[in-house]
Protein backbone atom coordinates (compact mmCIF):
# COMPACT_ATOMS: atom_id res chain seq x y z
CA UNK A 1 0.00 0.00 0.00
CA UNK A 2 1.36 3.50 -0.68
CA UNK A 3 1.93 6.00 1.98
CA UNK A 4 -0.95 8.56 2.63
CA UNK A 5 -1.22 11.33 0.88
CA UNK A 6 -2.18 15.15 2.27
CA UNK A 7 -4.77 16.26 0.35
CA UNK A 8 -5.81 19.60 -0.07
CA UNK A 9 -9.14 21.14 -0.84
CA UNK A 10 -10.30 24.62 -1.46
CA UNK A 11 -14.19 25.01 -0.19
CA UNK A 12 -15.34 27.94 -2.43
CA UNK A 13 -16.61 26.90 -5.71
CA UNK A 14 -14.83 23.72 -4.94
CA UNK A 15 -17.27 22.40 -2.24
CA UNK A 16 -19.46 25.16 -1.74
CA UNK A 17 -21.43 27.10 -3.90
CA UNK A 18 -19.78 30.72 -3.31
CA UNK A 19 -20.58 32.20 -7.31
CA UNK A 20 -23.86 30.73 -7.28
CA UNK A 21 -24.91 32.18 -3.49
CA UNK A 22 -23.40 35.26 -4.46
CA UNK A 23 -25.08 35.66 -7.73
CA UNK A 24 -28.94 35.02 -6.13
CA UNK A 25 -27.85 37.57 -3.44
CA UNK A 26 -27.14 39.90 -5.88
CA UNK A 27 -30.36 38.93 -7.94
CA UNK A 28 -32.38 39.69 -4.90
CA UNK A 29 -30.72 43.18 -4.30
CA UNK A 30 -31.60 43.58 -8.03
CA UNK A 31 -27.93 44.76 -8.78
CA UNK A 32 -27.70 42.23 -11.37
CA UNK A 33 -29.39 44.40 -14.17
CA UNK A 34 -32.31 44.13 -16.18
CA UNK A 35 -31.22 41.25 -18.43
CA UNK A 36 -28.44 39.32 -15.84
CA UNK A 37 -26.68 36.72 -16.58
CA UNK A 38 -27.54 32.92 -15.55
CA UNK A 39 -24.40 33.04 -13.41
CA UNK A 40 -21.15 35.00 -12.54
CA UNK A 41 -18.65 33.84 -15.16
CA UNK A 42 -15.56 36.02 -13.83
CA UNK A 43 -13.69 37.35 -10.84
CA UNK A 44 -15.22 40.89 -11.09
CA UNK A 45 -19.48 39.92 -11.41
CA UNK A 46 -20.09 43.99 -11.06
CA UNK A 47 -18.23 44.45 -14.77
CA UNK A 48 -21.04 41.00 -15.77
CA UNK A 49 -23.94 43.25 -13.86
CA UNK A 50 -23.07 46.38 -14.64
CA UNK A 51 -23.35 47.90 -11.91
CA UNK A 52 -20.24 49.58 -9.69
CA UNK A 53 -18.20 47.65 -7.39
CA UNK A 54 -18.96 49.57 -4.36
CA UNK A 55 -22.53 48.22 -4.88
CA UNK A 56 -21.48 44.36 -5.12
CA UNK A 57 -19.25 44.85 -2.34
CA UNK A 58 -21.99 45.65 -0.60
CA UNK A 59 -24.47 43.03 -1.17
CA UNK A 60 -21.44 40.84 0.02
CA UNK A 61 -20.83 42.28 2.90
CA UNK A 62 -24.66 42.15 3.91
CA UNK A 63 -24.42 38.91 2.91
CA UNK A 64 -21.75 38.02 5.69
CA UNK A 65 -23.41 40.08 8.21
CA UNK A 66 -26.98 38.77 7.93
CA UNK A 67 -25.19 34.99 7.52
CA UNK A 68 -26.69 34.33 4.09
CA UNK A 69 -23.37 34.33 2.13
CA UNK A 70 -22.06 31.13 3.64
CA UNK A 71 -24.94 29.10 4.94
CA UNK A 72 -25.95 27.01 2.30
CA UNK A 73 -25.27 23.38 2.00
CA UNK A 74 -22.25 22.00 0.69
CA UNK A 75 -22.57 21.29 -2.91
CA UNK A 76 -23.58 17.64 -3.72
CA UNK A 77 -21.64 15.18 -3.23
CA UNK A 78 -19.10 17.00 -1.40
CA UNK A 79 -19.26 15.42 2.11
CA UNK A 80 -18.95 12.07 0.10
CA UNK A 81 -15.96 12.94 -1.60
CA UNK A 82 -13.82 14.42 1.73
CA UNK A 83 -15.33 11.31 3.61
CA UNK A 84 -13.66 8.76 0.43
CA UNK A 85 -10.31 10.79 0.91
CA UNK A 86 -10.46 10.31 4.84
CA UNK A 87 -11.68 6.82 4.92
CA UNK A 88 -8.42 5.42 2.02
CA UNK A 89 -6.28 6.72 4.75
CA UNK A 90 -5.40 10.32 3.34
CA UNK A 91 -5.06 13.54 5.21
CA UNK A 92 -7.44 15.97 4.11
CA UNK A 93 -6.51 19.43 4.62
CA UNK A 94 -9.34 22.17 4.09
CA UNK A 95 -7.61 25.56 2.98
CA UNK A 96 -9.60 28.85 2.13
CA UNK A 97 -8.54 32.56 1.22
CA UNK A 98 -12.11 32.89 3.37
CA UNK A 99 -11.69 36.27 6.20
CA UNK A 100 -8.34 36.33 4.44
CA UNK A 101 -7.32 39.98 3.32
CA UNK A 102 -9.73 43.26 3.79
CA UNK A 103 -12.20 42.53 0.87
CA UNK A 104 -15.07 44.58 0.95
CA UNK A 105 -13.92 45.62 4.62
CA UNK A 106 -15.43 42.19 5.85
CA UNK A 107 -15.23 41.11 9.33
CA UNK A 108 -12.27 38.47 9.08
CA UNK A 109 -13.48 36.50 12.29
CA UNK A 110 -17.41 36.76 11.73
CA UNK A 111 -15.91 35.10 8.37
CA UNK A 112 -14.02 32.30 10.50
CA UNK A 113 -16.25 31.88 12.59
CA UNK A 114 -18.81 31.14 10.40
CA UNK A 115 -16.75 28.66 8.35
CA UNK A 116 -16.27 26.82 11.31
CA UNK A 117 -19.62 26.89 12.11
CA UNK A 118 -20.50 25.17 8.72
CA UNK A 119 -17.95 22.75 8.21
CA UNK A 120 -19.24 21.42 11.75
CA UNK A 121 -22.70 21.76 11.04
CA UNK A 122 -22.32 19.53 7.76
CA UNK A 123 -19.34 17.36 9.81
CA UNK A 124 -17.14 17.24 6.98
CA UNK A 125 -14.23 14.96 7.09
CA UNK A 126 -11.35 16.64 7.79
CA UNK A 127 -8.16 16.76 9.49
CA UNK A 128 -7.68 20.93 9.19
CA UNK A 129 -8.79 24.15 8.64
CA UNK A 130 -6.38 27.06 7.62
CA UNK A 131 -7.33 30.52 6.34
CA UNK A 132 -4.84 31.59 3.80
CA UNK A 133 -5.04 33.14 0.50
CA UNK A 134 -1.43 31.30 0.44
CA UNK A 135 -2.63 27.79 -0.52
CA UNK A 136 0.91 26.84 -0.04
CA UNK A 137 1.24 27.51 3.92
CA UNK A 138 0.52 23.78 4.53
CA UNK A 139 2.32 21.07 2.25
CA UNK A 140 0.38 18.92 0.14
CA UNK A 141 0.68 16.39 -2.47
CA UNK A 142 -2.29 17.24 -4.33
CA UNK A 143 -4.86 19.85 -4.24
CA UNK A 144 -7.76 21.14 -5.96
CA UNK A 145 -8.56 25.03 -6.46
CA UNK A 146 -10.91 26.94 -8.92
CA UNK A 147 -8.52 29.80 -8.94
CA UNK A 148 -5.88 28.98 -11.76
CA UNK A 149 -3.09 31.17 -9.97
CA UNK A 150 -3.09 29.04 -6.62
CA UNK A 151 -3.07 26.18 -8.55
CA UNK A 152 0.24 27.51 -10.21
CA UNK A 153 1.36 28.60 -7.31
CA UNK A 154 0.74 25.08 -5.84
CA UNK A 155 2.47 23.54 -8.50
CA UNK A 156 5.66 25.36 -8.49
CA UNK A 157 5.60 24.52 -5.18
CA UNK A 158 5.88 21.00 -5.49
CA UNK A 159 2.12 19.53 -5.61
CA UNK A 160 0.32 18.36 -8.26
CA UNK A 161 -2.78 20.95 -8.19
CA UNK A 162 -6.12 19.87 -9.87
CA UNK A 163 -8.35 22.99 -11.29
CA UNK A 164 -11.97 23.06 -10.75
CA UNK A 165 -13.45 23.92 -13.92
CA UNK A 166 -15.16 27.45 -13.40
CA UNK A 167 -16.01 29.88 -16.26
CA UNK A 168 -13.45 31.97 -14.48
CA UNK A 169 -10.69 29.47 -15.69
CA UNK A 170 -11.92 28.35 -18.76
CA UNK A 171 -9.18 29.96 -20.23
CA UNK A 172 -6.34 28.70 -18.81
CA UNK A 173 -4.67 25.34 -20.36
CA UNK A 174 -4.12 23.17 -17.49
CA UNK A 175 -3.97 19.53 -17.54
CA UNK A 176 -4.81 18.18 -14.43
CA UNK A 177 -8.59 19.83 -14.62
CA UNK A 178 -11.79 18.37 -12.83
CA UNK A 179 -15.17 19.38 -13.15
CA UNK A 180 -16.76 17.86 -9.62
CA UNK A 181 -15.13 16.99 -6.34
CA UNK A 182 -16.10 13.75 -7.12
CA UNK A 183 -13.46 13.36 -10.35
CA UNK A 184 -10.83 15.07 -7.83
CA UNK A 185 -11.62 12.42 -5.44
CA UNK A 186 -11.46 9.29 -8.18
CA UNK A 187 -7.87 10.54 -9.85
CA UNK A 188 -6.76 10.54 -6.30
CA UNK A 189 -7.79 7.30 -5.37
CA UNK A 190 -6.73 5.64 -8.78
CA UNK A 191 -2.93 6.98 -7.89
CA UNK A 192 -2.64 8.63 -11.95
CA UNK A 193 0.99 8.60 -11.26
CA UNK A 194 0.81 10.35 -7.64
CA UNK A 195 3.65 10.02 -5.46
MG1 LIG B 1 -12.30 28.81 -4.51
Amino acid sequence: MRSPLVVGVDIDDVLYDWSGRAHELSLAAGIAGDRPPAQITSWTPYVEYGCSADSWHAVIHRGVQDGTLYSADPLPGAGAALQALVDAGHQVQLITARGCGDFAGLTSELVRQQTRAWVDRHALAHHGLTFSADKTVVRTDVFVDDNADNVARLCAAGTRGYLMDRPWNAHVTHVDRVRHIDEFVRAVLADRGLG
